[in-house]
């Protein structure tokens, strides 16, 4: 059976590269009926936060990834298994594939005349017992290479002369990170390690843990990074990384599942549009594009859009609740609500077209204000159709009659004369179609905002 996992560190908010991850690995365990195990790689106490680990579970549960799925186990935490981290040590230590190193990194340094280099192996053959200020180093072969295969680059080849000793265990006998995670893989009899392209070196070195843990490897795929559109590495102080964020922007999980699985793989033909349910048996690690994926916001606006408008009204209105003030009437929403979603490519776009029919007054900025009015015969128009509303048949097509014609008595088209009544009714310059606004708000009120914009 196919065991993969997501081991997020809980040290910020949960990352799109992250949510991609997830998302390939979910694929495959589900495609084959295998398992997905969450575990929270949560020993960095001084980074983890509780709700970091809170935000990474909801996020996951928001793309669909979550326990009511009998694919998803876990969550599992890290931390938990210190003893068994520890224990690994132990054995490697009593088995002579580690051993014990008191060298600081300045006796390192003296010895081999650069800072940068790596452990020279001084320690390997001096028989040092545990100890405090003595940290525990892996043995790495002489010769030969190390060679991770992995699914998505090939053939890594890892010269071993290149390879230092590496650390295992600190001088205070806490566990590296890099062995915490082989051995948690190993106890949770994962078989694919998918994850991002940074971890492409502790799979150099995890390939030799494992066997010397008593495990055979497991298959590696290491993906692409994803980059912003300078083409430089996305990051949190640069870009919108955060899931959470598009989740609050209003993207819809559906349209940001598709755009994630886009990020590096593609279903071999030029769909592009495809629900979960198309995707997900498509999939395959090995079709996963080795270069960096741009992500592209543009593009998912754009996908959102049409995600939105492929939604039956009734869900598309349900799904705008959270985004509109709640002391605003649904039933009037429910009535501009297929207008709206023709026009928003984010949830968040919503309540800046319906907000003029429930705010006692529109929302003037000046701007719009200015541009709304600059006709000299704004006033006029204002007037005119102010007179005509009183009596007018209080449907589109009168309504936009009844303007026409006010525009024609003082020479101007309908695009012109709508302008200084669109600014009166709605506060803006764009916005939802005039006369089904109009229509909506009712007579009573569209009259008072014509009075007052005159005054
Ligand atoms: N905890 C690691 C991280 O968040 C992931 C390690 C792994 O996937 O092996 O980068």
């Amino acid at each position: 059976m196919i065991r993969v996992r997501f081991a997020p560190s809980p040290t910020g908010m949960f990352h799109v590269g992250g949510a991609r991850s997830a998302l390939y690995n979910w694929a495959l365990a589900e495609q084959s009926g295998g398992r997905f195990v969450l575990r929270i790689e949560d020993t960095d106490a001084a980074r983890n936060r509780p709700e970091w680990t809170e935000g990474i579970i909801s996020a996951l549960a928001w793309i669909g990834i979550h326990g009511q799925n009998p694919v998803f186990e876990g969550p599992y935490f890290q931390s938990a298994y210190e003893p068994q981290h520890r224990a690994a040590a132990q054995k490697l230590a009593a088995e002579g594939r580690a051993y014990f190193c008191d060298c600081t990194r300045e006796q390192l340094a003296a010895r081999t005349g650069s800072e940068q280099r790596g452990y020279d192996g001084f320690c390997r053959d001096r028989g040092l017992t545990e100890g405090p200020g003595r940290a525990l180093r892996f043995r790495t072969p002489d010769e030969g290479v190390t060679v991770v295969e992995d699914v998505i680059r090939g053939r890594v080849e890892f010269p071993n002369e290149a390879m230092e000793d590496f650390v295992i265990a600190r001088a205070d006998g806490s566990p590296l990170y890099v062995l915490a995670n082989a051995v948690d893989d190993i106890e949770q009899r994962i078989t694919h390690v998918i994850r991002g392209e940074e971890h492409l070196s502790n799979a150099g070195r995890q390939q030799l843990l494992w066997p010397a843990l008593g495990a055979t490897p497991p298959v590696w795929a290491h993906l692409p990074v994803i980059v912003n559109e300078q083409r430089k590495k996305l990051s949190k102080r640069r870009d919108k990384v955060a899931l959470e964020s598009y989740r609050d922007e209003g993207y819809l999980p559906e349209a940001m599942v598709n755009y994630l699985m886009l990020l590096g793989w593609g279903p071999g033909d030029d769909r592009e549009i495809m629900p979960w349910s198309e995707m997900m048996p498509l999939f395959r690690l090995e079709d996963v594009n080795p270069s960096s994926a741009f992500f592209d916001e543009k593009k998912l606006r754009a996908f959102n859009g049409e995600y939105i408008r492929a939604l039956p009204l009734e869900e598309f209105i349900a799904r705008s609740r959270p985004f509109l003030d709640p002391s605003w009437d649904v039933e009037t929403y429910a009535k501009v609500a297929e207008l709206v979603q023709t026009r928003v490519a984010v949830l968040s776009e919503i309540a800046a077209n319906v907000d003029f029919l429930f705010l006692p007054e529109p929302v003037f900025d000046q701007a719009s204000w200015d541009k709304g009015m600059k006709h000299d015969a704004s006033a006029e128009i204002l007037a005119g159709y102010l007179a005509r509303l009183e009596a007018v048949s209080f449907d589109p097509e009168s309504l936009k009659t009844a303007l026409e014609e006010v525009g024609l008595a003082h020479g101007l088209k309908l695009g012109k004369a709508q302008a200084p009544v669109r600014v009166a009714i709605t506060g803006r310059t764009v916005g939802l179609p005039l006369f089904e606004s109009i229509e909506v708000l009712g007579r009573e009120r569209a009259m008072d905002r014509l009075r007052a914009a005159l005054r």
